[in-house]
């Protein structure tokens, strides 16, 4: 470990008395409630996942009500936030902890970490934050401020380089549980004191040095290279990707079209859609072409975009009227705008009901 530990723990447990953000999650010690708070936030802002956090709990309180929920209902409670295979395992989680531990959420690391969904990451920040236990932590914000508290240079995406950030963070909440700051609850406060230092203080872009509890011990400051690290290697590059999506009526209903299983965003529901390798400047052939369906006009209504991983996607929204002589029955249900909003749809799909359905 290199050096100052215990000043690095003490700045940090002391800025964060003084300045962590009060929220919801952190005012209980139920890790049932933690848990969901944790794999909400992966990947989206804290305050788009409050309203989702207080809604999800106050319908599913605990693990056993998850268990037996039906799907639609939980997608439904995670409509939004995207990446919908971490509601599908906060599920299946839910029903692993009823079964193998009568529905009380599991207080050792390795118990924690056999759910489904849950890694390390999770596990350690579940067990620091609800049973204070020495378990470390490291995501995208603590790997950041460790890299440069102690001048990290070599990628944090290289193995070895990773072993040595999960140890710096080792060290760090074990100096926390022998220094005992706040009595009770030292492993947690440090924990959260690094993601919170990472989101408010030690950011990607123009870290606040000058506001930083642990500045003089921050050796990358020291050298002036903060801004350079972490030492990422470039994403892959972006590619494009067009989509044409249909709004296609029938008697005051909609097409709508559920996912199969086994493909991303499973079980949630679209409207029909086809991927086209330019931006689509015959709609009508594309339908035949996919569903054998001859569209008397495919009226453009305008565009949505949407990232997913490396794609930057377009969807290309058409309005069209179902063929009041066709014989084919469209794979989907027929859906009134009620049914529409009741239903879990793909972040991208709301979207177009959203925009071009009101
Ligand atoms: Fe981050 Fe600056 Fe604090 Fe170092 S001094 S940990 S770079 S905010």
């Amino acid at each position: 470990m290199p050096a100052k530990p215990d000043a690095i723990v003490n700045a940090l447990t002391d800025w964060f008395a003084r300045h962590a953000r009060d929220l919801p999650w952190r005012r209980t010690l139920d890790p049932y409630a933690i848990w969901v708070s944790e794999i909400m936030l992966q990947q989206t802002q804290v305050k788009t996942v409050i309203p989702y956090w207080e809604r999800w709990m106050r319908e599913l309180p605990d693990a056993g009500a998850l268990a037996k929920a039906p799907p639609e209902r939980v997608l439904k409670l995670w409509e939004g936030l995207g990446y919908y295979t971490r509601a599908r395992n906060l599920q299946k989680a839910a029903q692993a902890v009823v079964e193998r531990h009568g529905g009380r959420f599991p207080d050792t690391f390795d118990e924690v970490l056999e759910l489904p969904g849950i890694g390390r990451y999770t596990a350690g920040a579940i067990c620091s934050i609800a049973f204070n236990q020495p378990t470390p932590i490291l995501d995208g914000n603590v790997i950041r401020v460790l890299a440069r508290l102690f001048a990290i240079e070599d990628n944090p995406r290289e193995r070895a380089v990773n072993d040595r950030l999960w140890n710096l963070a080792e060290a760090l909440v074990q100096t926390a549980q022998k220094t005992g700051w706040p009595e009770t609850h030292a492993c947690s406060v440090l924990n959260q004191a690094l993601m919170e230092l990472g989101a408010l203080v030690c950011t990607p872009k123009n870290p606040a040095c000058d506001a930083c509890p642990v500045s003089r011990l921050c050796a990358a400051r020291r050298r002036g290279i903060q801004e350079s690290l972490p030492n990422l290697d470039q994403r892959a590059e972006t590619t494009a990707r067009h989509f044409a999506t249909f709004l296609i009526q029938r008697d005051g209903r909609w097409l709508a079209q559920q996912r199969p299983a086994g493909v991303v965003n499973a079980h949630l529901w679209e409207f029909p859609n086809v991927e086209s390798a330019h931006i689509p400047n015959d709609p009508c052939a594309l339908a035949k072409a996919q569903w054998n369906i001859t569209l008397a006009a495919a009226d453009p209504m305008g565009t949505i975009k949407h990232s997913i991983t490396r794609y930057r996607i377009t969807q290309h929204v058409f309005r069209a009227q179902w063929p009041a002589r066709s014989r084919l029955d469209p794979a989907g249900r027929w859906l009134t705008p009620g049914e529409l909003d009741s239903l879990a749809f793909t972040s991208a799909h709301r979207k177009i009901a959203r925009k071009f359905l009101r």
